[in-house]
């Protein structure tokens, strides 16, 4: 035997994100991946989606509650030296399949260099996808977070929950309510109309870029009317988000150093571009160190902890240095 057919004995495991399921939005290295692949596993929906890529292949399907067994079929697989694609739906890193693998290789005893190779495919995961449709809601810091408790305790997902609405994340809700799960919808909402205003915007996607996609947008305090299901996420805004001609749009805070009107672009009196805010880390220390107000005072008006604010009131100022422009 000489040494590329040697080679084309090892096998390996592709980890391949489909993206949301149309084949635009599915990558040229995801294509190429279930091309290379002897045995393609995943849910059988996946498999429908890339019907006409696996043809003349071994094709596995396995149920939903069986990831641990795909894992173990895919190492076994690898190990008679063939190329194993397991498929997922937009990302196989965001709740996918990635990481019940690396469980299942480790506890097998798999290191990198093993022999048995894995590469993992990113797709565009659902709440890329979806943001897209309905806008663009994520242009501030967002968070993604799964109701599903068939794996996860819900005081775990009730205090991620709670955590999030409090400081005010444009949030992604990922599983929110199957046929058997339909309260935990409503305890979402139930925790986050404890932090935020009930007309804040939300948006459910419901089978984004499928043939059944729907789009609906409506408010915190009307979600649990809305039509949501196994296939649908729910875009929750932030306290800036708001819905203009049918676009969600999260502001990316250009409005807290600029005034735009007319098409100018005028900053604001002791505000600089390429400059943090004057409410920014340097400018915010300097003005807590001056105000002469307490610890406590400040903990309440900043909605900090009261050991940060002693922090950083014995803090030296650091030296205003060169900041780049924000990212476009
Ligand atoms: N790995 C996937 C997520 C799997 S969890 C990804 O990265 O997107 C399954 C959940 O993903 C669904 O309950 C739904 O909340 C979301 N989802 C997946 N595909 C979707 C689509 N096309 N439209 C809307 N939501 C989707």
């Amino acid at each position: 035997m000489n040494a590329s057919a040697n080679t084309a004995q090892h096998g390996k495991i592709m980890l391949v994100g489909l993206g949301p399921g149309s084949h635009d939005h599915l990558t040229v290295r995801a294509r190429t991946a279930i091309a290379e692949a002897d045995t393609v596993i995943g849910y059988v929906t996946y498999i429908r989606l890339v019907a006409d890529l696996i043809e003349g292949k071994e094709v596995i399907k396995k149920s939903m509650t069986e990831e641990l067994d795909r894992a173990i079929e895919a190492l076994e697989r690898a190990r008679q030296g063939k190329k194993v694609a397991l498929v997922s739906s937009g990302d196989a890193g965001v709740y996918g399949m990635a990481g019940p693998t690396f469980e299942v290789l480790f506890q097998a005893g798999w290191t990198p260099d093993s022999g048995i190779e894995v590469e993992i495919v990113p797709g565009a995961s659902a709440i890329n996808t979806c943001a897209a449709l309905v806008g663009a809601p994520l242009t501030h810091d967002f968070c993604a977070i799964s109701l599903s408790d068939l794996l996860t305790p819900w005081p775990t997902i009730a205090r991620r929950l709670d955590a999030v609405a409090y400081a005010d994340f444009v949030v992604a809700l990922y599983n929110p309510k199957s046929g058997r799960r339909t309260q935990q919808i409503v305890e979402a909402q139930r925790l986050f109309l404890r932090h935020r205003d009930p007309q804040t915007p939300v948006a459910i996607v419901k089978s984004g870029f499928r043939p059944k996609q729907r789009i609906e947008f409506t408010t915190l305090d009307k979600m649990g009317e809305a039509d949501i299901g196994m296939l649908s996420t729910v875009l929750i805004g932030n306290s800036n988000t708001f819905i203009k001609h049918g676009l969600m749009v999260t502001p990316r805070g250009y409005a807290n150093k600029y005034a735009i009107e007319e098409g100018e672009r005028n900053t604001y009196a002791g505000e600089q571009a390429g400059r943090s805010l004057s409410t920014g880390l340097s400018g915010w220390m300097a003005t807590i160190q001056e105000s002469g107000k307490s610890v406590a005072e400040l903990a309440a008006e900043y909605r900090l902890p009261e050991e940060y604010i002693a922090a950083v009131l014995q803090t030296e100022l650091p030296p205003e240095g060169e900041e780049n422009a924000l990212e476009g």
